[in-house]
Order: C-alpha cells, then structure tokens, then sequence
C-alpha cells in the first residue's frame, strides 16, 4: 500500500504569510490518499481535496471507482469535497462511508444520514452546487459511531462491491489482491468521529484522528489497531495546551500518540492534525521533543515517528 499526504492540518486551513510560514508541514486541513493494488481510497476531504482533485486528473483517474472514508463531519474534513474535480466527472464512482450523527438515528431510513449531513454543507446560500447534484455517481453508507464494524470491499471489473461482514463466508475463498478489508474505529471527539483500519495483501494502516485520549490510551485503539504497521494519530497540541484550555477540544498531544501507538504494537507512526496556530517552527520544536521523547522510551516494535509533511508519501508493505 501507498499512502499519499494531501492535507494534514488540522482545524483550519493555514497557508503562509509574511510572517507565518507553513510551507514546509503544508497549510490544508485533512486529506490522504492511499493507493492498495486496485483499490484507491480516500481518508477525507478537508481544503487538501483540491490538490488531491487535481492530482488524480493529472493520473488521467476518470472513470474510476473510489472508497471514501469519512472520519466526521466537521468542516476541516469535508470542506474540499466541492473543489475535488473528480466529483464533477460523472463516469466516476464514489462509495462514500460515514456514520449516523447523533439526534438522527430515528432519521427515515429512506432518508441516507450520510448524504444529508453533506448536503447540508453545500446548501444554498453556503455553496453554489448542492452535493446531490455533484455529476458522479454516490453511494452512501452510514455505520454506528458507537461500536466497531468490519466490511469489505471486492474487485468487480473496473469497480468494486460492498460486502458486510456477514456477506463473506470465507475471506481466502477471494484472490488476495482483490479484496480489503476495513474496520471501524470509535474515537473520543465532540459530535462523535471514526477512525478506520484497512487491512490489504499482509499490510496493515490504521487512520485515527480526531481523538483525544481518555486518559493515558484509548482502549479500542489499543484493541482495533493492534500490530498495524503504520498508524496515523492526532497530536495537535502540545502537551501544556492540552493540560490547559484546548482540554476537551477533541485531539491529542505528540507524547501522547507515541505512548498510543507503543500501546497498540504499530510498527510506525504519523502524527497529524497540526494546530492553524502553529507555524513551521514551532511543528518542528513539537516534532524535536516528540523524537526525544520516543527515543527515550526505548520502544521495541515501534520503530519511526514522524510529523506529516503534506505531499509526503509512505510505502507499506
Ligand atoms: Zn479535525
Ligand atoms: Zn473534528
């Protein structure tokens, strides 16, 4: 697997000033692509959608299928979805995947949770072209945010098809290559968040922002995310804002996703989410400390931390 940075801001977007310069972790809020044989998956669409948009054109990606993994509905995650221009090419496919938002588990089933949530971001008078009218083809699926589900995904042709859980008997009975599987991962943020497991070929990625630990780890990270081999978490704040103010905001500190990622068994780390308020220097310090915090602790799987570099890419294998 491959997985590609498009936006690892957290928040807000926060491009370079004068005198502010993000240029080197990048100023667009949360977007990563990552690429499994067949399968291209999309972890959410925040102000990194419109690179990551054009960045697909440039691959000549039309008429394609995409599963896209939608962590919650907060505007840094989804914000870019209307300026990502593979949503206007009306040969390609999207199987979209959120969760019901809480106050709307009574919602009619006829009514997609999911589909409604987006569309309210793009409803007039906020944005010109409503998501349902976006040309390519969606699909939508909302999963529990309180409880951890596991589904696949089967290659089909040039396409894909969903299968639950309870649809495969056997997963050896599918080529390797052709199938995925993807576990859902409740995190401890406001309005509720997933983070999502994907397991492909052997490799294993788990993506978990926003999450704010309950205490020293979350225990189904602990359990979900066990043994992966690179896991993506949120360290937005340092550890004094986190003992301060930012308290209850819904992210993490850089300490704390290593002692995380230890505690899980990963193999590496990412740390994401950097706050609009922090600059290239001061991500860089938090970058510095977090290093020697981990070195110090003298981890034995873990093997790499680093803070995400948007247009970076990593290879799983
Ligand atoms: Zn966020
Ligand atoms: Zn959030």
């Amino acid at each position: 697997m491959k997985l590609h940075s498009f936006g690892a801001r957290g928040s807000l977007p926060s491009p370079s000033t004068r005198d502010f310069n993000t240029s080197i972790y990048g100023g667009n809020t949360t977007c990563y692509y990552l690429e499994a044989g067949p399968f291209r998956i999309i972890i959410d669409m925040g102000s990194g959608a419109r690179p990551l948009g054009n960045y697909l054109m440039k691959e000549g990606e039309i008429g394609k299928s995409f599963i896209f993994l939608l962590t919650h509905y907060h505007s840094d995650h989804i914000q870019g979805i209307g300026f990502c221009v593979p949503f206007y090419i009306k040969e390609n496919t999207f199987y979209i995947h959120g969760f019901t938002p809480e106050g709307r588990e009574n919602v009619d089933p006829l009514k997609n949770v999911v589909l409604q949530a987006l569309e309210e971001q793009q409803a007039s008078p906020y944005f010109p072209v409503p998501h349902g009218l976006l040309p390519a083809n969606k699909k939508y699926r909302a999963h529990n945010r309180m409880f951890s589900e596991v589904f696949y995904y089967v290659v089909n042709g040039e396409d894909y098809v969903y299968k639950p859980l309870a649809d495969i008997e056997d997963p050896e009975n599918y080529a390797l290559k052709e199938i995925i599987k993807i576990t859902t991962v409740p995190l401890h943020h406001p309005n509720g968040c997933l983070g999502y497991r994907v397991d492909y070929m052997g490799s294993s990625i788990a993506f978990c922002t926003d999450n704010e630990p309950f205490a020293f780890t979350n225990n189904k990270i602990n359990t979900l995310c066990k043994d992966v081999d690179l896991i993506v978490l949120d360290g937005q704040y340092t550890a004094e804002q986190l003992a301060g103010l930012t308290q209850t905001f819904g992210h993490g500190n850089p300490e704390l996703c290593v002692d995380q990622a230890v505690a899980c068994g990963a193999k590496s780390l990412l740390i994401t989410h950097m706050d609009p308020g922090h600059d290239d220097v001061k991500v860089a310090e938090m970058e510095k400390k977090c290093i020697e915090y981990f070195t110090k602790k003298k981890a034995k799987i873990l093997n790499n931390v680093e803070f995400v570099k948007e247009g970076d890419s990593w290879q799983i294998s």
